[in-house]
């Protein structure tokens, strides 16, 4: 298991650097979500946020493009002793890619009760059904991690209302996003 990193204050200290990668996918207009993949000896093999709207992929939310660069930077498909790190709980998609990769651990912020599927809406981390369990951790810095969520949805809207029309709104800067109110 994951030796080196068992405390609260390791927990806490990896989900700060999450929250600096879901930073930066709130200033690209992105759902502010960050994730970060650790190897069991404390080094953060990849760090990712969601970038579903700028690579116009459903998929590319950060735990699957953190998986997947951790995966490449190991030469191995699977990741057994890491753990995944991510300021909000994943979906069912990225526990099937957190499942097919062997993650050991699972560390998230704040719940998701809409789509989280490690233990709101479903719990693919701990399914009999499923042959690897995942341990989960959460709660770490839950207030920040839902607090940039709540700060981008609260602006999306306060924007969507802005322009009007309620479709089509300019989240920050130059980026231009098309947005399903
Ligand atoms: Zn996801």
């Amino acid at each position: 298991m994951l030796r080196n990193i068992r405390m609260d204050e390791d927990f806490r200290h990896f989900m700060k650097e999450a929250l600096r990668e879901a930073e930066k996918g709130f200033s690209e207009g992105e759902v502010p979500v960050g994730a970060l993949v650790v190897h069991q000896d404390g080094r953060i093999l990849a760090a990712a946020h969601n970038r579903p709207i700028s690579l116009q992929d459903p998929t590319a939310h950060a735990e699957v493009l953190a998986i997947r660069a951790a995966a490449s930077k190991c030469g191995n498909y699977r990741l057994p002793g890491a753990a995944l790190i991510v300021t909000i709980e994943p979906c069912s998609m990225c526990m099937g890619a957190a499942l097919n990769a062997r993650i050991s651990r699972l560390v998230f912020g704040a719940s998701d009760p809409k789509a989280g599927a490690a233990g709101s809406v479903f719990d693919l981390a701990r399914s009999g059904a499923l042959n690897h369990r995942i341990e989960v951790v959460s709660g770490i810095l839950e207030e920040e991690c839902s607090g940039l969520m709540q700060e981008f949805f609260s602006l999306r809207r306060k924007r969507s209302a802005d322009s009007g029309r309620g479709t089509e709104v300019v989240v920050t800067g130059s980026t231009r996003n098309r947005l399903v109110p």
